[in-house]
Formats: structure tokens, C-alpha cells, sequence
């Protein structure tokens, strides 16, 4: 079924049931109309109640639709909008919890809404690079003036029920409990018999028009990094204050069409899909059963240890922390408390909150206090036989089925499992500095991780709001094998004679969070230092600059010591341009006698991104990553990867065409300086420009 219907005394109940969310697809529109008319025709029927099961009034749009034909056969949303709109019967929206999207416009064409307390209604379009484009952007303005509206549609962030109603979005509170709210509130309308549409209000609006809009358009264009759509959401809510409805809704199918076609949505859209499907894995069925995790435990509370405690407290879990040195876990123990003050001073959690999560964190030092976790993460220092003893130890303590995680970025997840009796339980969980704020987590399948140890973390990473994505045992897994061939290319550009600031800069302008020189300095150069070092006698035969050693040498390590790449004023993150950098490069070319010549942007951004690209596929031909997909999503995720270009591979094959990535790509190989070797196209790149060429 996809919408029950029902007469209870002389109100028509339209009920949508199209689990998981009641999407809008074609066959509950189809059954909405046929039942909407059925009611009108009705003479019994007096008022029409749409609500949802569940706790889902609908999610909008059925993605399982998207660009495919049925997402356009009629009658479409906007014509089932137009029905509801003009019934001569007052029809209420009762909404019984998630109201988003194309369920908040269905619901904005009622005459009435009420919501349940625990309701949240939101247009997120915009996450997807889209404005909403079923009346939205101009209902919406009328019902709750153009500054609510505006944050909702250019943030696409939900709001509550008790929100909904201080600002005229809906009539009424409701029970949860029984229907019986929701009938009578119909009845009332019916004998009221108005029928007021939101396309006949003016928007409400306090201050200038266009000095609202100014601040408003300077506002969403700073916070979102260069993307198209929430600007396109401000000019339809402004068109919404200045045109006649109709107009006004011409305007917003226009704006609609045009970030339909535009790079930047199918760039979010595949992100959007990658994500999800990322958290698939062909050979673990969604029906494993997973393990329950009630209490988890980290061991060593530095940099990641707390961030890591800090993701889980956030959402609820118990963590026992244990650490070798006193000083570390009280040094632990107020870094939590710090960041969560600054959260419930900044109003993001109650001041309740505090209390109660530090309440989860109990630090120990004695493995024994352990043996009650259904999973412990290793965050200690980055040392094989230090992580070793630290399994062996946790072997000898935790229950059967207890899963072992390790945090590592570098070492061999399969070694570290080889010191356990139970490597099937080991998995690395790779998490990201600050582990409590960024949202990718690898996590890495060893030879013998279990399925159900995989299916267990992958849903873990959920509950804690993390992106997960899997990665097969290799140096540097998915994220920092890649990073290391986007570093050499940006230091072989420094040799032949780009700045670090034309490299920042030329990046940044493509859209990466930061440039690689600012980001060298913020996360210290010293681990670079060190694994290249290693590299050199590693990989005799890999070509690498030294212009960064000669840096860290200098005792340059980066913001820590106050200079690196760039040099930093007390208490200033931002970089400067430091003239002893300048000599030092100069020197360091002519040492190598390379003269150095000006280089465009353009080569820059296409060095180092197609970098990222061929090491990205050589990853997928070995099967550590599982998609191409999955490469976009973790360095969208955690390396600041523009949005709008949908991750490197996306931009690689869709943006700049797999054909031309290896035209470019085979003349950086005629660069004897940038390791021609390397830039040999992969295999899978050529296979998919094959497959471009047939299609
Ligand atoms: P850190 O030096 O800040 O913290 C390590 C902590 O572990 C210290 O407090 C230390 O006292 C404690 N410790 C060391 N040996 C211990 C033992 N045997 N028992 C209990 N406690 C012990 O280091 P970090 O930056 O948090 O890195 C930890 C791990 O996370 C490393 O494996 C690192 O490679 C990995 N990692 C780091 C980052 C990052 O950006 N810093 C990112 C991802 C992964």
C-alpha cells in the first residue's frame, strides 16, 4: 500500500505508508490524487486530514526515483500541490514527526498544518545543490516572514515544532498518543469552512528589502565556499517578497531547472550517493548480525585518544579511558571539558549537557577496568611493538567478542592483529584530527577482520555521525597513500618555480579547504620529516624533493614553532610569507640546477589534483578501495576536497572527461623533473576512457 484512506466520522484520512520515509514516488502520488478526489467527491466527507505512518510525514522526493521517469510522470508534485491547494474541502497537513522537502511543500499547499511535538520540517534541497521547486521558496516566505524562511531554505537545517508554531507554520501542537487532536482540529476547520492559501499572503518582512538581501546574499556566499546554490535560494525568496505568487513560482522553476543542470548539483548528488553507498559492502549482506556495543574504551588520551572519547560521549556511549601517564588523562579530561563549555557557551548543547557527558569518561590506568567494553580503540603513539603490547595486553582482558580497534594512520593493521589470539576481531578505525569534529573514519579490513566485526563498526560509525568508509590494508590506506602523491607534486612545483603561496593560492581558488603549504604548517611537518626519511631508503628508485627536509631542518615544523612553510605572529594562525623561505627555495634550486620558470594555475591545480587521480585509481585496480565512489567520499570528507567538484575521481571522469585526464596527465610525464614514471595513466583510467570512448 502507499496511502491508506479512511473516513473517520466526516474527515477524509490520506495516509501515506512508503517506508522508509514516505517518498513522494509516482505511485503515492498517483494514489494521493485518486483519493484526494475521492474525498471531494464524498458528500459525507466535510474535511480531508494527509499525514504519514510511522513517525515520517514524508521525506520528500522518493530517491530511489531520482533521474529516472517516474520522478516526472504525472501527476507531478507541483500538479498534486495545485490539486490540494484549490480543494473546496479545507484539507490539513497533519504532521507526525520528519517533514522535509517535497512533504514540506505537499504540506505548505494544505490549508492547515498542525505537527506532533517531536515533528522537524525542513527544505534541505540545497544540500543537494538544488533550491526546492514545488512552491517552496515562495510558500514558505509567506507563512513564516522571509528571515526564517531564508536560513531554512539556504541552510536546508530543520526546525522543531515549537518553533513551527511561534512562527505560524503550523496551527496546533498535537498528540502524538491519538488522532483524536487532529480530527476534531478538522472538524473545527470544516465547520469554520475557510480555506486560506498560502499563495494569497503577503511576506512579512522587518527593515529595508534590499539591504536585507544584500546582508543576507554576503552572508550565505561566505559560508558556503563557493557554492551556487544557496545564493540561487536567496534570489527565490527574494523574488517571493517582490513578484505576484504566480511569478514568483515561474521564477523558482527557472532557478530549479538551472541548478538541476549545474555541475555543482551533480557534483552533491553523487556525493550524496556515494555516501550511502559506501556503507554497503558486497560481501557483507546489510542481514549480518552485528555485536552490541555498550561501552567502548580508548587507550591513550593525546591528540586522537580524546577527540576519538570525545565522538562517542557525544552520542551517548560510555567510554573508559585509559592512559599510561596521570598527567596525560587530566591534561584529557580538561580538553573535553573545555570543548564542551565552549559548545553550550556557543548555545550548540544544554548547559546540562556538559555534566552528563563528562559523566560518561571514567579514566583509568589498569586494564582490568576494561573487561566490561564491547569495543576498545588504540590511539597511542604510532609504534608497531608499542601497539603490540598494548593487543596483547587487551587480548589477555577483554571478554570473547570484544572487537580491537587501532587508530593508526601508517602501520599494518594485519601485524598489529597477528598479537592477539583473535586477529578476526582486530579492524583498524582511522579517524581524523580533530577526531571529534571531522566526519571521515577509514576503517580497515584486515586479512581476517570478521564480517560481522565490519558490519558492527560500519553501523557504529553511524551512531556516532561519522562518514565510514572502508580501506584495505596498505601504506597510508586510502586517504594518505593518495595525499603523498598530491605533497611530491606540489613540492616538485616549489622546485621548478612556483611559491608556496601560488600553490595555496591557486588551490584554494580551485576550492580546496586549504592550501597544502598552510596545511604542512598546521599539521606539523616533523611526521612528514620522518616518513620520508624512511621512503628514501624504502623507494630508492622514487624520485622526491628535499626542498621541505632543508625547511624542517631549519627547526621550522610549522604553527607549533611558530614557522614553517610561512611564519606566524603569537596567538595568529594566519600565514606570512617569510623572506627566509624565499631564500631558502632559491638556494635549494640552484643546488639542484633547476632554473626556475613561471607556472600557471592551471598546471598547478591539475598537477596536484590528477595526482590525487592516479594514485586514487591505481588504489581501486588493487582493491583496497571498493568504488570510485568511495575515494570521493573520503576526501571530500577529510581533505577538504571541494563539494562542488564531487570528490576527484567525479571531477576527474565527469568534470574534466577521463579522455582528457590522460592527454594531461601524458604530458606531465614529458616533465623530467615531476617523476615521469609516476604519471603513466593507470590502467583503470585508460579502461575508463575506453568505456567513455563506446558510450
Ligand atoms: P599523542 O602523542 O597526542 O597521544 C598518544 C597518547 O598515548 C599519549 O597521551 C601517551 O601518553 C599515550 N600512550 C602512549 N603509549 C601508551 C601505552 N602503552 N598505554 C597507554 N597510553 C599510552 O598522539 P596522537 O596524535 O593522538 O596519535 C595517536 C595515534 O593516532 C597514532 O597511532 C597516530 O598515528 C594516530 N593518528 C594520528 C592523527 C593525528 O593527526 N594526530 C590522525 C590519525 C591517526
Amino acid at each position: 500500500m502507499t496511502v491508506w484512506y479512511e473516513v473517520r466520522g466526516t474527515v477524509a484520512v490520506l495516509q501515506l505508508d512508503n517506508p522508509p520515509v514516505n517518498g513522494l514516488s509516482h505511485a503515492v502520488r498517483l494514489a494521493l490524487a485518486s483519493h484526494l478526489e475521492r474525498a471531494l467527491d464524498d458528500p459525507l466527507v466535510r474535511s480531508l486530514a494527509i499525514t504519514g505512518t510511522g513517525k515520517v510525514f514524508s521525506g520528500g522526493a522518493d530517491i530511489r526515483e531520482f533521474n529516472t521517469p517516474a520522478m516526472l510522470a504525472q501527476p507531478s508534485l507541483l500538479q498534486l500541490i495545485d490539486a490540494v491547494e484549490s480543494a473546496p474541502k479545507p484539507v490539513v497537513a497533519a504532521i507526525n514527526g520528519v517533514c522535509m522537502g517535497g512533504g514540506l511543500e505537499l504540506s505548505l499547499a494544505c490549508h492547515y498544518r498542525v505537527a506532533t511535538a517531536d515533528a522537524s520540517m525542513a527544505l534541505p534541497e540545497v544540500k543537494l545543490g538544488l533550491i526546492p521547486g514545488a512552491g517552496g521558496t515562495q510558500r514558505l516566505p509567506r507563512a513564516v516572514g522571509a528571515q526564517l524562511a531564508l536560513q531554512m531554505i539556504s541552510r536546508g537545517e530543520p526546525i522543531d515544532a515549537g518553533t513551527a508554531l511561534a512562527y505560524g507554520l503550523i496551527e496546533r501542537i498535537v498528540s502524538r498518543d491519538s488522532f483524536a487532536d487532529v480530527l476534531g482540529f478538522c472538524e473545527e476547520m470544516a465547520v469554520r469552512n475557510q480555506r486560506p492559501r498560502l499563495r494569497d499572503r503577503v511576506v512579512t518582512l522587518t527593515g529595508d528589502r534590499d539591504a536585507f538581501f544584500a546582508a543576507a546574499r554576503a552572508e550565505v556566499a561566505a559560508a558556503g565556499r563557493g557554492l551556487q546554490a544557496p545564493l540561487a535560494c536567496a534570489s527565490a525568496v527574494e523574488a517571493a517578497c517582490r513578484l505576484p505568487f504566480d511569478e514568483g513560482l515561474a521564477f523558482e522553476r527557472k532557478l530549479f531547472i538551472e541548478r538541476m543542470q549545474a555541475e555543482e548539483s551533480q557534483a552533491l548528488r553523487h556525493a550524496f550517493f556515494a555516501e550511502r553507498a559506501a556503507a554497503r559492502l558486497p560481501d557483507v549482506p546489510e542481514s549480518t548480525p552485528e555485536r552490541p556495543v555498550r561501552r567502548v574504551g580508548v587507550i591513550g588520551f593525546g591528540t586522537m585518544g580524546g577527540g576519538i572519547a570525545m565522538s562517542f560521549a557525544n552520542a551517548g556511549l560510555p567510554v573508559r579511558v585509559l592512559e599510561q601517564k596521570p598527567e596525560a588523562l587530566e591534561r584529557g579530561l580538561a580538553t573535553c571539558r573545555s570543548h564542551w563549555d565552549s559548545s553550550a557557551k556557543k548555545g550548540r548543547i544544554g548547559s546540562t549537557e556538559v555534566q552528563a557527558r563528562m559523566a560518561l569518561l571514567a579514566p583509568t590506568a589498569r586494564y582490568q577496568d576494561l573487561a566490561d567494553c564491547d569495543l576498545v580503540i588504540e590511539a597511542v603513539y604510532e609504534d608497531l611493538a608499542v601497539k603490540q603490547s598494548v593487543f596483547k595486553a587487551l587480548d589477555a582482558v577483554l571478554p570473547t567478542g570484544a572487537i580491537l580497534a587501532t587508530n593508526t594512520s601508517t602501520l599494518d593493521v594485519n601485524r598489529i592483529a597477528a598479537a592477539t589470539r583473535r586477529p578476526q576481531d582486530v579492524i583498524g578505525m582511522h579517524f581524523f584530527s580533530p577526531a571529534n569534529v571531522m566526519r571521515l573514519l577509514e576503517v580497515v579490513r584486515g586479512d581476517k577482520t570478521a564480517k560481522d566485526v565490519l558490519a558492527t563498526v560500519m553501523q557504529l560509525a553511524r551512531r556516532i555521525r561519522k562518514v565510514a568508509v572502508v580501506s584495505g590494508v596498505c601504506d597510508g590506506f586510502i586517504g594518505n597513500r593518495m595525499l603523498e602523491q598530491y605533497v611530491r607534486q606540489s613540492l616538485f612545483l616549489v622546485d621548478e618555480g612556483a611559491s608556496p603561496q601560488q600553490i595555496d593560492a591557486a588551490l584554494t581558488k580551485f576550492g580546496m579547504a586549504m592550501g597544502p603549504f598552510a596545511m604542512y604548517d598546521l599539521a606539523g611537518m616533523d611526521i612528514g620529516y620522518a616518513i620520508r626519511q624512511r621512503r628514501y631508503q624504502e623507494r630508492p628508485h622514487v624520485t622526491y624533493s628535499r626542498v621541505a627536509d632543508r625547511v624542517v631542518e631549519l627547526g621550522r615544523l610549522g604553527q607549533k614553532t611558530g614557522k614553517g612553510w610561512y611564519r606566524y605572529e603569537p596567538g595568529d594562525r594566519r600565514p606570512r610569507p617569510d623572506p627566509e623561505i624565499d631564500r631558502l627555495i632559491e638556494a635549494y634550486r640552484r643546488e639542484i640546477g633547476l632554473a626556475p620558470r613561471a607556472i600557471e594555475d592551471e598546471e598547478i591545480v591539475q598537477r596536484c589534483i590528477l595526482a590525487l587521480v592516479n594514485e586514487g585509481a591505481r588504489i581501486l585496480e588493487e582493491g583496497i578501495a571498493l568504488r570510485a565512489g568511495d575515494v570521493d567520499v573520503v576526501y571530500l570528507n577529510g581533505y577538504g576536497f571541494p563539494p562542488a567538484k564531487g570528490g576527484p575521481m567525479f571531477y576527474a571522469g565527469r568534470l574534466l572527461g577521463w579522455p582528457r585526464v590522460i592527454e594531461r596527465m601524458e604530458g606531465f610525464a614529458r616533465n623530467e623533473h615531476a617523476d615521469p614514471r609516476f604519471w603513466q595513466p593507470a590502467a583503470w583510467i585508460r579502461a575508463q576512457a575506453q568505456e567513455a570512448g563506446r558510450a
